[in-house]
């Protein structure tokens, strides 16, 4: 609904005398107050009233005051309006109040033109919870603007020293509520310092630990290096000296025994074959261990060459067959595809292939012991499957420590070191020695070798 324009005025009166400014402040307050702005607005406006009054009469000797609402404006919310009409032109068609702050207490102050006339023009808005004024009830309030009879000027005094105590209580009390928030502030950013301070220091502290560790564990692996170059280093020297007296002792045994020597007694003979089987044993163990400690010192070179699977499948063949002394167990070696080669070094290949087939030979009462290759992609998988007592499954990886033999199982002879080895030098020629195995199933322990080589 828009009202007409220009809207009907609320309430008239004129500022001639000195007086008339507590009239227009007090009656001012009074429009306010009835249009609904709140008690501060109310003051407010009642101030600005004033200032502007006072600086009218001094400057032009008065003006016509018009109090109005405009319900029409274009904030949609209603305007409550006072035109200050001067009595003589405004010196040079302007007005500045006096004061600077004056204009900030209303939603603005402006001289306008007004048909012809020039007013100075001060609005402010009616807040949007207070009750709707629609044309009866302007009607109303002009009704009772026009009876109610203005006040003296003494009691506009009293009311405006009362407004300036409730002002100045609420100052007080703001500067009050100002003062906790303050020292609440203070107290909030000493906490957030002294969290601050602590975090920057725990963080501190952790970092000096993160360090300290990785120079621990620098040190401890360079300790762990160390300690794994003497061990080999000490198998290697051990392992060499005792190859000399070892080989010694088979000589002689083998002297002694030697036909062409003094004859032995039956019994003589006998323990001549012990010391011999015994230092035969010895020998291969001291063997052994130089190949380990060789491998692990990383002093074996492989010689990389174009290696034809064939080619070591049917030496091996030929090789092993002496080993194969069961009737029950049958020793299958696959014929390879024509041209299937690897780049690798044929001798180490071998001796991983030798030792795969050696064990399953040992560990396999009846069935089969194969070894077959199968390209798989850029690699070759050359597995050693036998029809044996199979390893459990939580010893898969032990089987490839030093020493290590399954308890339990049958005594066939041998060091626990072969494996290890096989495991060294594969990864020597770039590949993986893969183990599957079930108890009572038999095993199959795969060399993945990459085509090309390492
Ligand atoms: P060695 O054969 O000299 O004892 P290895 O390192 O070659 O040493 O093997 C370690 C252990 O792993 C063997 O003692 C045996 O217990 C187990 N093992 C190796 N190969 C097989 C297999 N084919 N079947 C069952 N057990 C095996």
């Amino acid at each position: 609904m828009t009202e007409s324009y220009p809207p009907d005025p609320l309430l008239q009166m004129s500022l001639r005398v000195e007086q008339d400014i507590f009239l227009v402040r007090q009656r001012g307050r009074e429009v306010a107050a009835a249009v609904g702005l709140e008690n501060q607005d109310q003051v407010r406006l009642a101030t600005a009233l004033s200032e502007v009054a006072r600086d009218l009469l001094q400057a032009v000797d008065g003006a016509d005051v018009t109090f109005t609402v405009d319900v029409g404006a274009p904030t949609g919310r209603p305007v409550l309006r006072v035109d200050l009409a001067p009595v003589r032109p405004l010196p040079g068609g302007r007005y500045e109040p006096q004061s600077g702050a004056v204009a900030r207490l209303v939603d603005r102050l402006a001289v306008v033109a007004d048909e012809g006339d020039t007013v100075v023009r001060m609005s402010r808005r009616v807040p949007a919870h207070a009750p709707a004024l629609p044309p009866e009830r302007l009607a109303e309030l002009r009704a009772e603007l026009a009876s109610s009879a203005p006040g003296t000027a003494l009691d506009e005094l009293a009311a405006q020293n009362g407004q300036l105590i409730a002002a100045l209580d609420e100052v007080r009390s703001h500067r009050d509520e100002l003062e906790v928030l303050n020292s609440e502030l203070q107290e909030t950013n000493r906490g957030v310092m002294a969290l601050y301070n602590q975090l920057t220091e725990e963080l501190e502290e952790t970092n000096r630990g993160v360090v300290a560790l990785y120079a621990e564990l620098d040190e401890k692996s360079a300790q762990l290096r160390a300690a794994s170059e003497s061990k080999s280093r000490f198998l290697a020297n051990v392992s060499h000296e005792l190859r000399a007296p070892v080989t010694a002792i088979i000589g002689l045994a083998r002297l002694l025994a030697d036909s062409a020597s003094d004859p032995l007694t039956a019994e003589q003979a006998q323990q001549v074959g012990l010391i011999r089987s015994s230092a035969d044993d010895l020998l291969s163990l001291v063997n052994e261990l130089l190949d380990l400690a060789k491998a692990e010192s990383g002093r074996i070179e492989p010689n990389w060459a174009e290696v034809d699977l064939r080619a070591v499948f049917g030496q091996l063949r030929g090789t092993l067959r002496a080993l194969a002394t069961r009737p029950e167990v049958e020793l299958v070696v696959e014929e390879p595809a024509a041209h299937a080669t690897v780049r690798s070094d044929e001798v180490l290949l071998a001796q991983v292939l030798r030792n795969l087939l050696h064990n399953g030979l040992k560990f396999t009462e009846r069935g089969e012991v194969r070894l077959r290759a199968e390209r798989r992609n850029d690699s070759w998988w050359l597995a050693v499957s036998d029809t044996g007592v199979g390893i459990p499954p939580e010893l898969h990886e032990r089987v490839f420590e030093e020493f290590y033999q399954v308890p339990g199982a049958v005594r066939v002879g041998g060091t626990g070191l072969g494996l290890p080895y096989a495991r060294r030098l594969v990864k020597l020629l770039g590949g993986t020695l893969e183990l599957s195995s079930e108890p009572g199933r038999g095993s199959t322990f795969t060399v993945i070798l990459p085509v090309g080589g390492a």
